[in-house]
């Protein structure tokens, strides 16, 4: 037999099977990326021509320099961020009432919200984010995050105000999202909740997107990149893999799998994938939510709302262009507001700002994305327990990353390099 074309086929250009291609080549190793898109990033994707040039990123967006994975990557490269701008106060909305308060809460309410305070962090302080959880007897913080916040005795604003905070965090629905995947935020941010705020919305953002930093590994890689290519199976050959894909097939010594959870059932793996892997594909996770942008004036410039009972969960203040203010809309369900419909985003808005003026909205639906089928992993609740152990071992020639691999960081561009470049260690082991 011919010995095999390549090292080892990548499959996904998101920032996993780039971070891997990166650390591949550099170590001399031949590398062939299959990418079923017409571009490279995945789940992130800078676009500027949706609001008359306006920088927008559709999907992945914040860091913060505690992520140490994604911000070694943003030295190592020279990319350039900068530091969200801190509103002058938080916009607090109720079923769609502005507050005219500072805190979430009436000052009767102000006991349930230290409750609510110390709940939260008393439950991170469990976590020890550089293991796996499913090893440290968190069960019962693996339920949906509404239990969670009855288990927790919650209530008052704060209980609702925490609900959707967290179905904020995780774009996914109180009923569905695992309450532990969210307190994971807290406790890699050294379990300070202001660091969790940071984490999610107001932390760095890539001064020319995400796509400079794609692109630079993508360039360091020296990979063979190949777009509009579909992997269909992958076979397990002896001592080598033959990967299908719509234009023919590729042989390499090892392979490495980079595709969102609910695509691996999709590839057509010989042997058949192990039952867990399967499992958790077939549920998918439940990061089904959805995020919207909108152009809208009569808004405050550095609006950011948090509210319960609201279409959004969250909507902030991006940056002020001559047309208005750019704002960014976080929904935990994927067909909460209709982005296509400039009355209905405008209703939504103003739950937060009452006088607002919606004059453009743009999405991406990535639930309905055949390459994604999901916003950023949140697990649901339950996964963690059952699946969390199998997600990252490899079975015979395939190996497996992405961002839901990652211990610290799964739903987030950082959880993604550091699943890279822990495959590809495995994988120059290996080779070796
Ligand atoms: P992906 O980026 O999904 O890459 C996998 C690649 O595999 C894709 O390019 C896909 O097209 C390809 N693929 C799938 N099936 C096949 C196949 N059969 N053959 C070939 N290729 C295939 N993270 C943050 O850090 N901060 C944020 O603020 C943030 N916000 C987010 C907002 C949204 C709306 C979304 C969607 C994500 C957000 N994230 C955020 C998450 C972050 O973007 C992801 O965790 C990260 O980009 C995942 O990288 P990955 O390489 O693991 O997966």
């Amino acid at each position: 037999m011919d010995s095999p074309e390549v090292d080892v086929v990548v499959v996904g250009a998101g920032f996993a099977g780039l971070t891997a291609a990166r650390d591949l080549g550099a170590a001399g190793r031949s590398v062939r990326v299959l990418e079923a898109r017409d571009r490279i990033g995945g789940r992130t994707w800078y676009r500027t021509d949706l609001f008359d040039g306006v920088g927008l990123e559709m999907g992945g967006t914040w860091i913060v320099p505690e992520q140490t994975f994604v911000s070694a990557e943003v030295r190592r490269y020279g990319i350039s961020v900068s530091d969200s701008e801190l509103p002058a106060r938080m916009t607090w909305s109720d079923r769609g009432v502005v507050l005219d308060s500072l805190l979430p809460v009436p000052p009767e309410q102000l006991g349930e919200l230290e409750h609510a305070v110390r709940a939260l962090v008393a439950a991170g302080a469990r976590l020890d984010v550089d293991r796996p959880l499913s090893e440290q007897d968190l069960a019962d913080l693996d339920v949906p995050i509404r239990q969670w916040a009855d288990d927790a005795g919650l209530s008052g604003n704060a209980r609702e105000l925490l609900i959707s905070w967290f179905c904020g965090c995780g774009n996914a629905s109180a009923d569905t999202g695992s309450a532990l995947d969210i307190l994971r935020w807290l406790a890699a941010m050294e379990n300070s909740v202001w660091g969790m705020v940071q984490a999610s919305v107001l932390g760095q953002t890539f001064d020319a997107g995400t796509s400079a930093l794609a692109g630079a590994l993508a360039a360091d890689s020296g990979a063979d990149i190949r777009l509009n290519t579909p992997v269909r199976f992958v076979r397990q050959d002896g001592d080598r893999v033959v990967v299908g894909h719509d234009d023919g097939v590729v042989t390499a010594r090892r392979v490495l799998i980079t595709v969102p959870i609910g695509l691996l059932r999709h590839i057509d793996f010989q042997p058949a994938l192990s039952p867990g892997k399967l499992a958790i594909s077939t549920e998918n996770h439940a990061g089904q939510g959805q995020k919207v942008w909108a152009l809208a004036r009569n808004v405050a410039q550095d609006l950011s709302g948090y509210g319960w009972g609201t279409a959004f969960d969250y909507v902030g203040a991006m940056r002020t262009v001559p047309d208005g203010v750019v704002l960014v809309c976080f929904a935990p369900e994927h067909d909460r507001v209709d982005a296509e419909d400039l009355a209905d985003v405008q209703r939504a808005v103003r739950e937060f700002a009452p006088e607002a003026e919606v004059i453009a909205a743009a999405t991406h639906q990535w639930v309905d994305d055949e390459w994604s089928r999901g916003t950023w992993t949140t697990f649901r609740a339950g996964q963690i327990t059952r699946y969390e152990k199998d997600l990252a071992v490899a079975e015979g020639l395939v190996h497996f990353a992405g961002a839901h691999t990652a211990h610290r960081w799964p739903g987030f561009i950082d959880g993604a390099i550091d699943s890279g470049k822990r495959a590809a260690a495995e994988l120059l082991a290996e080779l070796s």
